[in-house]
C-alpha cells in the first residue's frame, strides 16, 4: 500500500490563518528601494550561468542550448539552458508517471506543506526574485514585485484550497450508507506558461497541479527559462520529491511533444489564442495507447476595453486607462488596448491623454522607469507593424516611435491612436504592446456594444458615476473579469478569480474557488452501513 511520499523531508506546515494577499512593497521608502538595488547587483553577478534540465530529480544536459537575454540590453545573457530533445521529453513523462504512483496518495498536508514551504522561501528572497524578473523580461520594480507577490499568493491560496477540497462531501447522506465525494488527481500534466507573468502564472499552474496530487512536465517560455529553473530549485529546497515537477526547456516542438504524448492526462496552458487553439486541436486527437480524453485548461489573449461614460470622474478615468494600457508596456493579457469614450467627453479625454502619455518615463527597468522594453526583437517588429497599421486606421496623438538606447534595447514609446473605428484591425487584434486605440461612442449603450464586439472576452472596465449604468454593465459587458470604476489590470488572487470568455480561453478562473477542481476528477464512493 502506498503511503506518504517523503515525510522526513517535507515538514508538515499548516497555513497560518486566513488567506491574505501578499502586500506590495512601497518603493518610495528608502530601505525598500535599497533592497532591490542591492538585489539587482547580486543577481547581476549571477547572470549568464548555465542551467540544466530537471528530470526525475536528476540534472541533465542536452546538445542544443537556448539563451535568455535582457530585453533592455539584448547582448546581456541572463541564463543558458538546455533544450529538451525528444528523448528528454519521453524521460520526463516517464519520471512524472513514476512519481505519480506515490504522489497521488501523499497526504494532503504533505502536498500543501510543499507549497507553503516554497512560499516561505520566496517571501524571504523577494527582492532577489524581483531582480530576476527585471533582467529576464524587463519588469520595473513595481511590476516585478506584483509578479512575485502573486506567486506567493497562488502558493498560499491553493494550499488552503486543497485542504478545503479534501473535506468535500456529498450534498446528502443516503439513508443506510456512508457517502463520500473524493477529488482525486488526474495524472501527468503538461504545464505550458507564457513569458509575461513568468513567475506567477508558471508557478501558479504548477502549484495547482501538484497540490491536487498530479505530477508535471513543465515547459516554460523560451523568453523566461531562468525564472522557471530558479523555481525548480525552490521546490526542491521546499522538499519536493523527485519527479513531481520535471523541467523541460524548449520551444514549440517540446510543447507539442508533451501535449501529444499518450500518457499526458491534461494540459494547463496560458498564452496566445493561436497556440491555445493549436493545443486544443492536438490534445483532442487520440493517440495510440491513450486511454482518456485529455483535459485542457487554456487561458489565452485579450482585447480589453475601458468605457468612459460622460459622467465619469475624468481624473480617475485617465489615470486608469494609462496604467492599464502602458503598465509593463502593455504586455498583459488584461491590458487596456481600447478606450471607448462617450461623445460628450471625447475631446477633453483626448486632450488629457495627449498631455499625460508623453510624460511616462521609458528606460532600463533596473532603474525603475514607468515603462521598460518589450520582450524581444520579434515582439518589437510585430508591434511596430501594428503602429504602421494604426497610422492608416486612426489619428496618432502620442508616441509611435522606437526609442534608441546605447545597448539597443527593445524600447517603444507609449502610442495612442484616436478616432479609431470599432472594427479596425488595431481595435480588434491583440497587439500585446504599448498601443492604445481610442474609439468614440455615440451613447453608453453604443459603448457597451463596441466593447462586446471582439472575439475575446477577458477583462473590461467602466468608469461612470451612475449606479444604473454600472448595473447595466454588470449584466451585459461580456468579459470574465469586469471592473467598475477602477483599472482593468491587476487581478488579485482570491478577490478577482481570473479567466476569460470566448477566444480568451476556457474561463478557468485562476486564483478562485473552482480552480483546483480543474486538476481533479470526482470519485463518488458509497458504502453500505452494517
Ligand atoms: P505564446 O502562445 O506564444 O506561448 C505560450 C507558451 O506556449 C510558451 O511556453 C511557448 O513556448 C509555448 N508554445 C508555443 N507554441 C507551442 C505549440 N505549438 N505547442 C505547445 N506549446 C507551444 O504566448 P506568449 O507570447 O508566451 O504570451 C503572451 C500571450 O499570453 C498573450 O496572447 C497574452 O494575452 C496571453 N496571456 C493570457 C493570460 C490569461 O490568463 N488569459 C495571461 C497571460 C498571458
Amino acid at each position: 500500500m502506498a503511503t506518504a511520499v517523503n515525510p522526513t523531508v517535507i515538514l508538515p506546515r499548516t497555513p497560518k490563518g486566513e488567506f491574505r494577499n501578499e502586500p506590495f512593497v512601497d518603493f518610495s521608502k528608502y530601505e525598500n528601494a535599497n533592497l532591490i538595488k542591492d538585489a539587482l547587483v547580486q543577481v547581476g553577478d549571477m547572470l549568464g550561468h548555465e542551467y540544466e534540465l530537471v528530470i526525475g530529480g536528476e540534472r541533465m544536459r542536452g546538445s542544443a542550448k537556448l539563451e535568455s537575454h535582457n530585453p533592455a540590453k539584448p547582448t546581456q545573457i541572463v541564463g543558458i539552458h538546455q533544450e529538451a530533445s525528444p528523448r528528454h521529453t519521453e524521460m520526463a513523462i516517464e519520471a512524472a508517471l513514476k512519481a505519480f504512483e506515490t504522489w497521488r496518495y501523499a497526504h494532503v498536508e504533505e502536498r500543501t506543506s510543499l507549497l507553503l514551504n516554497a512560499s516561505r522561501i520566496i517571501r524571504e528572497r523577494k527582492a532577489e526574485f524581483c531582480a530576476w524578473l527585471t533582467y529576464e523580461v524587463g519588469k520595473n520594480w513595481a511590476e516585478a514585485d506584483a509578479d512575485v507577490a502573486e506567486t506567493i499568493d497562488f502558493l498560499e491560496f491553493y494550499a488552503r484550497e486543497a485542504l478545503r477540497l479534501s473535506t468535500a462531501t456529498t450534498p446528502i447522506q443516503y439513508p443506510g450508507e456512508r457517502n463520500e465525494l473524493l477529488y482525486i488527481p488526474l495524472g501527468v500534466g503538461a504545464v505550458i506558461p507564457p513569458w509575461n507573468f513568468p513567475f506567477a502564472i508558471m508557478a501558479g499552474m504548477t502549484a495547482a497541479a501538484i497540490v491536487t496530487g498530479n505530477t508535471v512536465v513543465l515547459k516554460p517560455s523560451t523568453d523566461a527559462p531562468t525564472i522557471a529553473a530558479r523555481f525548480l530549485d525552490v521546490l526542491e529546497e521546499a522538499g519536493m520529491p523527485p519527479g513531481v515537477v520535471n523541467l523541460c526547456q524548449g520551444g514549440p516542438a517540446v510543447g507539442q511533444a508533451i501535449v501529444e504524448h499518450p500518457k499526458t492526462r491534461f494540459i494547463a496552458f496560458t498564452g496566445s489564442k493561436k497556440v491555445g487553439l493549436e493545443i486544443h486541436e492536438r490534445a483532442a486527437k487520440t493517440q495510440p495507447g491513450q486511454i482518456w480524453i485529455k483535459r485542457t485548461i487554456l487561458e489565452m489573449g485579450g482585447k480589453d476595453s475601458i468605457i468612459v461614460s460622460s459622467d465619469a470622474d475624468l481624473d480617475e478615468a485617465v489615470a486608469g486607462v494609462i496604467t492599464s494600457a502602458f503598465g509593463f508596456s502593455g504586455q498583459k493579457c488584461s491590458a487596456c488596448s481600447r478606450a471607448i469614450i462617450e461623445e460628450p467627453l471625447y475631446d477633453v479625454f483626448i486632450d488629457r491623454i495627449r498631455e499625460a502619455v508623453p510624460k511616462l518615463t521609458i528606460g532600463d527597468p533596473a532603474k525603475n522607469p514607468n515603462m521598460g522594453p518589450v520582450v524581444n526583437a520579434r515582439a518589437m517588429k510585430t508591434i511596430q507593424s501594428y503602429i504602421e497599421t494604426g497610422k492608416k486606421e486612426g489619428r496618432l496623438i502620442a508616441g509611435g516611435n522606437a526609442v534608441e538606447t546605447p545597448e539597443q534595447g527593445y524600447f517603444l514609446e507609449p502610442t495612442v491612436f484616436a478616432d479609431v473605428a470599432p472594427d479596425a484591425r488595431i481595435a480588434q487584434e491583440e497587439i500585446f504592446g504599448p498601443v492604445l486605440a481610442i474609439i468614440k461612442a455615440k451613447s453608453y449603450d453604443h459603448a457597451l456594444e463596441i466593447a462586446n464586439n471582439t472575439e475575446y472576452g477577458l477583462t473590461g472596465a467602466v468608469y461612470t458615476a451612475d449606479r444604473e449604468k454600472l448595473d447595466h454593465a454588470r449584466r451585459v459587458f461580456h468579459v470574465g473579469n469586469l471592473y467598475l470604476n477602477r483599472k482593468c489590470t491587476g487581478a488579485m488572487v482570491g478577490a478577482h478569480p481570473f479567466g476569460g470568455f470566448n477566444m480568451s480561453g476556457t474561463d478557468s478562473k485562476a486564483g478562485g474557488p473552482d480552480y483546483l477542481l480543474l486538476f481533479t476528477q470526482g470519485k463518488s464512493v458509497a458504502e453500505k452501513l452494517r
